[in-house]
């Protein structure tokens, strides 16, 4: 290690690993910053398949993304630090230093251009002022994820979930096939936040009700949850009297938005958006001070890994440029991909296999609104027989836990039996890629990060 590179990046998520690899592209020298011991960032905890379907053209599930992004730096000029928190950011003008805590101690880096790549939080419980106890079983969508995807852990048996962006759906799924009951999910809004096809296949195919205009106005218990209280909304999103109804449970998840994590870019001076907490940057993705650039969820929250990846490269590449003084600074293009969000319409099918997502009817015997014949045939087993890739995790010999997914689209009807006969599987030797264990006939991959 050195202790001075062209371009420092902050966060190996999937904008971190790209940035790196563009900087490093154009000739400088690049250390990557990352306080988890591996890279990887939110990716690591989303075990479900989805991803990679505009820069890998297939499905990957979080994990694999991660894994082929970092596969992608192999035999570049880049050192990757992990287990390495940033504390504090300096500038000191041309120059910029970074102060790290690592295991052995504190480390100063000294840099001529930063890439900021930090992500995003969850908002909590006390930025949304739920009134009520403070018991145990209250937890944001993604801190249930982590529990459950990547500790194994069994959090809770009857769910409430609060908001209808796409983590609390993904969870309501995930729950649901761990075993939960999933009683409901309750949107504040007029309609939801969620991808069409996240409200099909993590709702609809399991029968959870979905309701708009609705709030949880009070959470309830001692110890444990023992329930929350639902109540109808009005348009000010004050919970309306005589609405509210009591709803048992031990669980309740939290999805009601995502903050970018700038702590860090505010304390540099770096102006932030004061709606979103997102880092302003300039068309080439250069923030408010020179020589430090922003990109992926610490700028704005975006919905596709591949889009956080794609304007990653942009802005590592324009580090890289501003580091060594190559000028031609090249401008972030528009990331205009929108998958359908809201209420899915009755009778029409919602293409998954690709970025568009078209949405297919059928009339008279005729389809309509399928963009290729692939998505014709996927629209065609959807209405005779839905067919879905299962993910889940299982245990390795050492009691860790191991992202896997079934090789090819299994029967919807099948989806929860064969979640509970893979929790007796304990797997002895398992590589990324290749088959980990075989249920009825099934083959199951696993689809770890490395
Ligand atoms: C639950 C969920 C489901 C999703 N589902 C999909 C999907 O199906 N398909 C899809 O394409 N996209 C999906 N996304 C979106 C996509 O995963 C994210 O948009 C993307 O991972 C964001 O990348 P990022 O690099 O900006 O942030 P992150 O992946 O969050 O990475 C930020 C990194 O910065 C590190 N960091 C932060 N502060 C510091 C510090 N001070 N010092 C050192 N390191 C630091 C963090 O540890 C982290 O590793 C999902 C996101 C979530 C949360
Ligand atoms: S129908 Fe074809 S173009 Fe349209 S979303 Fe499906 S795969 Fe993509």
């Amino acid at each position: 290690m050195k202790d001075f590179y062209d371009v420092a990046i902050i966060g190996a998520g999937p904008a971190g690993l790209a940035a790196a690899k563009a900087a490093s592209a154009l000739g400088a020298s690049v250390i990557i910053l990352e306080r988890e011991a591996r890279c990887g960032g939110i990716l690591n905890q989303c075990i479900h398949d989805g991803f990679g379907l505009m820069r890998y053209h297939r499905a990957l599930t979080g994990p694999e993304y991660a894994a082929r992004a970092i596969d992608e730096l192999e035999g570049m000029r880049i050192d990757i630090l992990t287990d390495a928190f940033v504390s504090q950011l300096v500038d000191n003008g041309d120059k910029k230093a970074i102060i790290v805590i690592t295991r052995s101690g504190l480390l100063t880096i000294n840099t001529a251009s930063i890439v900021l790549a930090t992500g995003c939080r969850e908002r909590t419980r006390g930025q949304i002022r739920t009134p009520g106890s403070r018991p145990s079983g209250v937890f944001t969508a993604g801190l249930a994820q982590s529990f459950v995807n990547l500790k194994g852990m069994d959090i809770g048996h009857r769910v409430v979930i609060l908001g209808s962006g796409d983590i609390g759906l993904i969870m309501a799924r995930r729950l649901t096939l761990e075993g939960a009951k999933v009683l409901g999910v309750y949107e504040i809004l007029s309609k939801p936040c969620g991808l069409k096809r996240n409200i099909t296949q993590c709702l609809y195919d399991f029968g959870i009700p979905l309701e708009t205009g609705m709030t949880v106005s009070r959470i309830i218990g001692s110890k444990r949850l023992e329930a929350v209280e639902v109540s109808q909304v009005d348009s000010d999103m004050k919970a309306i009297d005589g609405t509210a109804r009591i709803i048992e449970c031990d669980t309740l998840i939290l999805s009601v938005g995502l903050i970018p994590e700038n702590e860090l870019a505010s304390d540099l001076g770096v102006k932030l958006d004061p709606k979103t907490n997102g880092a302003l940057t300039d068309a080439i993705l250069q923030t408010s001070v020179p020589g430090v650039f922003a990109c992926g969820n610490c700028r704005k929250v975006l919905d596709l890994a591949d889009l956080v990846s794609r304007q990653a490269e942009t802005a590592g590449a324009n580090a890289a440029r501003h580091a060594l003084g190559l000028g031609g600074y090249e401008e972030a293009a528009e990331l205009d991909v929108s998958l359908p969000k809201g209420w899915p319409e009755k009778d029409v099918i919602n293409c998954t296999l690709c970025p568009r997502g078209c949405s297919i009817a059928f009339k008279d015997g005729k389809a309509l609104g399928y963009g290729c014949k692939r998505g014709l045939e996927y629209a065609k087993t959807e209405l005779v027989s839905p067919m879905r890739t299962l993910t889940a995790t299982v245990l390795d010999s050492k009691g860790h836990c191991v992202p896997i997914k079934s090789s090819v689209p299994v029967p919807r009807s099948s989806l929860v039996l064969l979640r509970q006969a893979l929790k007796s599987v304990r797997l002895a030797d398992h590589h990324s890629g290749q088959v980990a264990c075989t249920i009825d006939g099934i083959e199951f991959l696993s689809a770890e990060n490395g």
